[in-house]
């Protein structure tokens, strides 16, 4: 079998969103986002809350599709879940299933494998997340990062080449969330995947990314797209302090605050 450290990152999708609008009745969610998501990468799409960040992760996930405007992935227009595209939300509790234990929920997207090929990829997910030795507890037994690292072993078991993460920590303690980014980032060194992760977290996505596209005000458009050069591995102290960090820091919020500035002049 080939392992998730031994995938060629040239295989990694790349994704081209063109002009994607997605409009609800007469709420216009998404205005005409266009956007390159680079491969073997951790790109950040940041914005404002309902700004249109899940619904853009929906059509890129093909579980909805666009009013108008074209989503490829590995230059392929997206028209169902492609494969290759993997996904983790923000509500692990609601992502997990409570009556299995951990390893039987990371097995779960994996039926169609043979047995041995299964548990070689379950093992190695968990390992990957940190859990080994916790395989046998059920989700209700762990803390909240635990879950979310669980959910996380999931979807690298599925050998994912795009890793889409819905505000993956939202909801764990600022302790728990600082360690998950930096088993994010550990993860996507060693494996070379492209992960596109979403958030509302100006610190957060400066710190995981190689690109960030900030999105404005809704409906949202591109306010800028940021390339983020700042060394491997990162440290939360460290990289903090650099202060190109802190100059791209104040930038995305002066962007972000402009966006929310001119969504309250409008209403
Ligand atoms: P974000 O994830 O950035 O907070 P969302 O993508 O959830 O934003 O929502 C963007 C806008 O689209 C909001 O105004 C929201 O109410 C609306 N919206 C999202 N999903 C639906 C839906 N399924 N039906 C109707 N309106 C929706
Ligand atoms: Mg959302």
């Amino acid at each position: 079998m080939t392992s998730i450290a031994e995938q060629p990152t040239t295989t990694s999708a790349q994704l081209t969103l063109d002009a994607v609008s997605r409009r609800y009745g007469d709420n216009l969610a998404v205005r005409e986002v266009s956007a390159q998501v680079p491969a073997g990468k951790v790109s950040v799409i940041v914005g404002p809350s309902g700004c249109g960040k899940s619904t853009l992760l929906r059509m890129i996930s093909g579980l909805d599709a666009p009013t108008s405007g074209t989503v490829e992935f590995n230059g392929e227009p997206v028209t169902g879940v492609p494969d290759g595209l993997s996904m983790v939300f923000q509500d692990y509790s609601r992502s997990l299933f409570p009556w299995m234990r951990v390893d039987k929920n990371v097995a779960f997207p994996l039926r169609h494998l043979k047995s041995d090929e299964r548990s070689a990829r379950v093992h190695e997910a968990i390992d990957a997340v940190g859990l080994a030795g916790k395989e046998k507890l059920y989700p209700w037994q762990m803390s909240g990062g635990m879950q979310q690292r669980v959910a996380i072993a999931r979807a690298l078991a599925c050998h994912p080449k795009l890793l889409l993460m819905d505000e993956p920590y939202a909801s764990v303690d600022a302790q728990t969330r600082a360690d998950l980014e930096d088993l994010l980032l550990t993860i996507q060194q060693r494996l070379g995947i492209t992960v596109l992760v979403v958030t509302h977290d100006i610190d957060e996505s400066v710190y995981l990314a190689d690109h960030i596209i900030v999105l404005s005000k809704p409906p949202s458009v591109v306010a800028e797209v940021i390339e983020v050069d700042l060394p491997h591995p990162r440290d939360q102290v460290e990289t903090k302090e650099d202060p190109a960090f802190v100059e791209i820091r104040a930038h995305v919020t002066k962007l972000l605050r402009s966006a929310e500035s001119s969504a309250a002049g409008n209403t």
